[in-house]
């Protein structure tokens, strides 16, 4: 179990200060936590340098111009603010989020006088989403009976808080009936992703993995892609049937959080995990590519 997020030595950069960890609250009474004018990023820093850091900055400049705030920083003030709050919790491997949110100045739906706010925290005890037992089992999926919504519904591109809710019910519903985690479906009843990472199927040299046309094209995803083209597989991004998954001998989920952890089922069907498979070269090899991303 993680020790408590309210309660912890540390700083948080917020608003352009370094905060001790406890003093860095919000009001109650905030636009962001009720009406979810909030988009956030999810990084990983190895031996103190985070992964494809400016692609995730400019991902979260791109997810708050989506949804209409503009954030009151520059995008080499967040790039520094982070290497600065990293190395000032003294971390080497550490987790990052940076949040953006409408404030206290306004409530309501009306957004014409909010105060836009930007926090970054930095936490050490996320190894992985998946704890390593499961990443060397494998995960056990169950179809979520939440979808994606359409792209006129939902704004995909951005990472935006208020879609989670549909990740977060489908977690819990996962859960609740004791599987790890959800294959989430979209809107067409394609297959999308995990709740919170991509998703890939291996059958012999081909790699397939969905179109993400209405769902996060992560930079984990876009990193893996290029291992497995680099490494000759042919990878092809297509729309995918809930039947046709039965065919594929293997299954992996792609995130910053979750890196890449194998599938070990989907609701009835297995799929091969170990020390033999592809996937397990695919690990090696991510796992090369961030530590020497230096
Ligand atoms: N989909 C969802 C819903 C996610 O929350 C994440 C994690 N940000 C991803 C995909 C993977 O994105 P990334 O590889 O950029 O972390």
């Amino acid at each position: 179990m993680n020790k408590a997020f309210d309660d912890r030595e540390g700083w948080i950069w917020m608003n352009g200060s370094f905060i001790p960890w406890r003093n860095a609250t919000i009001p109650i009474v905030t636009q962001g936590l009720h009406y979810a004018s909030t988009v956030f990023e999810g990084e990983r820093a190895y031996n103190g340098k985070i992964f494809k850091s400016l692609e995730h900055t400019k991902r979260l400049f791109r997810s708050a111009e989506i949804i209409g705030m503009k954030i009151p920083f520059s995008e080499s003030e967040i790039e520094q603010a982070k290497k600065d709050l990293i190395s000032k919790m003294d971390f080497k491997n550490c987790y990052v989020r940076p949040v953006v949110w409408r404030g206290s100045q306004q409530m309501g739906l009306s957004t014409s006088n909010a105060d836009i706010n930007v926090a970054i925290a930095a936490w050490d005890d996320w190894h992985s989403y998946f704890n390593e037992q499961d990443r060397l089992d494998g995960l056990t999926l169950i179809t979520s009976p939440w979808r994606k919504p359409a792209p006129d519904t939902a704004p995909y591109e951005a990472k935006a808080s208020g879609p989670y809710i549909i990740c977060t019910m489908s977690k819990q519903f996962a859960e609740n009936k004791g599987y790890k985690d959800a294959l989430m479906l979209d809107y067409r009843g394609y297959v999308a992703e995990g709740t919170g990472a991509n998703i890939f199927f291996i059958k012999g040299d081909n790699i397939h993995t969905p179109i993400p046309d209405c769902f996060l094209n992560g930079i984990t995803r876009q990193a893996v892609i290029e291992i497995v083209k680099n490494k000759g597989f042919k990878l092809i991004e297509k729309h995918i049937l809930p039947e046709e998954i039965d065919q594929y001998d293997e299954a992996f989920l792609t995130g910053t959080a979750a890196e890449i952890t194998p599938i070990k089922s989907i609701d009835k069907i297995e799929y091969n995990v170990g020390n033999n498979t592809t996937g397990y070269e695919l690990i090696k090899d991510f796992t090369n590519l961030v530590n020497s991303s230096l």
